[in-house]
């Protein structure tokens, strides 16, 4: 494998021959471990059994007091999907029995009306709506569309609320997707991979360039705001050449955005990734290789790294934000809205209201069990502690802002940042040693390079991250 040397965008104000040269693969590959993907600090493993419906409950009933009124985010989980891909690590059932969505949405009302009630009049406007999977198209247009409606009956929508939805292209024709428009979703994802015929059966995934293709134009067409496309790297079957090919008909396609993630391979975790030859997957250096083949190649396109995985085009709104410093991020990842609390809706779905994280039980028979007894399905939960809220607060400004300004936290906390931290600064200077930060008495800067590696450079603030076994994905 032959070294990537890269030229990275520099931040505004620094010219072309200030840039740093680099080899991308080798800090790629010592920063290439285990790490969350901080869709929340503490992560979900914190939770325990020992929090549940009472902490959601009067976290509910409190969230309006003193004049605060956060907006909400609605994620709704339908876990079903008719064919098994194998890399997946996802909360999924696989069944081709399309009669057991009508029981699992009556589960999901009842949930929307209890956690309603439970609020106590304390519900202020969905400014985010997303549905995840599973699959949420294996539920036809008529059941997408009662699902919708119900819910904005229960809670207040947003006259301009984000509606996104996770998109199987193999589930989907233009039809559908002209459905899904008219039901209000205004924000489309397609689950791609890969569009590598060899790759694709390897994964037991396939679909072909030309059909997401024609997807992909007619979301345009229909007014789509956000088109996404998700690709994995380090698949089975996957090589230089290959990646190539698909990278540039990912491009040819000009998605809004792109998520790029690590496919990490944890058979003994997930049995769908038992069916994946290990012989078959890109060794480490080859895995990093691909994952700076892509940097480059979507750099090269005109796409914005904007972190964690992602890339925007540099008009998106994301784009926007991250240059204006107005970045945040939830459990969905990436977003321009401001802090929202999240009411997750369906099996293992997750809520954060105020300071407390609860999530549903995992198993769906459980769920199901429970709401028709009419009972919240929750099994777990964490009551964010006062050095949690701290730390989350650091994660998120290194994360979103690339920045940390030591007086600021310490005056909005109380603490004296840098003896509070100082531990985690000492830390630092590894990252600071390879250019990926700029540090000195005032704060902490994340470089153009290193925003690739935010998330090692996170983990330094994560105080739960030594109790963990390594069930994360790879960093990268
Ligand atoms: S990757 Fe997505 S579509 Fe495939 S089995 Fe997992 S949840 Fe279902």
């Amino acid at each position: 494998m032959s070294a990537t040397v890269i030229q990275f965008n520099p931040a505004p104000g620094i010219s072309s021959n200030q840039r740093p040269k680099v080899d991308l693969n080798d800090l790629l590959t010592r920063h290439d471990v285990p790490g969350p993907r901080y869709t929340s600090y503490p992560t979900i493993d914190q939770c325990t059994e020992s929090v549940g419906v009472g902490a959601l409950e009067d976290a509910l009933k409190g969230r309006c007091l003193g004049g605060l009124r956060r907006p909400m985010s609605l994620y709704v989980h339908v876990p079903f999907c008719e064919s098994v891909c194998y890399y997946c690590a996802c909360n999924k059932v696989i069944t081709r029995k399309h009669d057991r969505v009508s029981h699992y949405l009556n589960c999901l009302e009842h949930e929307a009306m209890l956690i309603a009630k439970k609020a106590a009049g304390n519900l202020t406007p969905v400014t985010q709506f997303h549905m995840g999977g599973g699959t949420p198209t294996f539920l036809n247009d008529k059941e997408l569309l009662g699902l919708v409606q119900g819910l904005k009956m229960v809670f207040p929508f947003a006259a301009n609320a984000e509606m996104s939805i996770e998109v199987d292209p193999r589930t989907v024709d233009e039809n559908r997707l002209l459905s899904l428009r008219s039901i209000g979703f205004n924000r489309i994802s397609f689950g791609v991979q890969d569009f590598n015929s060899l790759v694709q059966k390897a994964v037991h995934r396939e679909q072909s360039f030309e059909s997401v293709e024609s997807l992909v134009k007619a979301a345009r067409r229909l007014g789509f705001e956000s088109i996404n496309v998700d690709l994995i790297y380090g698949l089975p079957k996957q090589n230089p050449e290959r990646f190539a090919e698909t990278l540039d008909q990912l491009v040819s396609l000009s998605p809004d955005r792109v998520a790029l993630y690590g496919y990490a391979h944890l058979p003994e975790r997930f049995k769908p990734q038992r069916r994946i030859h290990s012989e078959d997957l890109p060794d480490a250096a080859g895995r990093v290789a691909l994952l700076a083949q892509a940097i480059e190649r979507m750099q090269g396109a005109g796409y914005d790294y904007i972190g964690m995985d992602h890339f925007a085009k540099p008009q998106d709104p994301l784009a926007v934000a991250k240059r204006q410093g107005r970045l945040h991020r939830n459990f969905q990842g990436y977003t321009t809205q401001p802090d929202a609390d999240l009411i997750g809706l369906g099996v293992s779905a997750i809520s954060k209201v105020g300071s407390v994280m609860v999530q549903n039980t995992r198993e769906l028979d459980a769920y199901e069990d429970a709401l028709s007894r009419g009972h919240l399905a929750l099994f777990r939960g964490h009551e964010l502690t006062r050095d949690d809220i701290i730390r989350y607060s650091v994660i998120m400004g290194l994360l979103c802002q690339g920045s940390v300004q030591f007086q600021d936290y310490s005056q909005s906390h109380w603490i004296e940042f840098e003896s509070y931290f100082e531990k985690e600064l000492a830390q630092l200077r590894q990252f600071s040693e390879q250019g990926l930060l700029d540090m000195d008495e005032q704060g902490i800067e994340v470089t153009p390079l290193g925003w690739f590696f935010a998330r090692p450079i996170a983990m330094v603030f994560d105080h739960y991250l030594h109790q963990r076994s390594s069930g994360h994905s790879k960093v990268l």
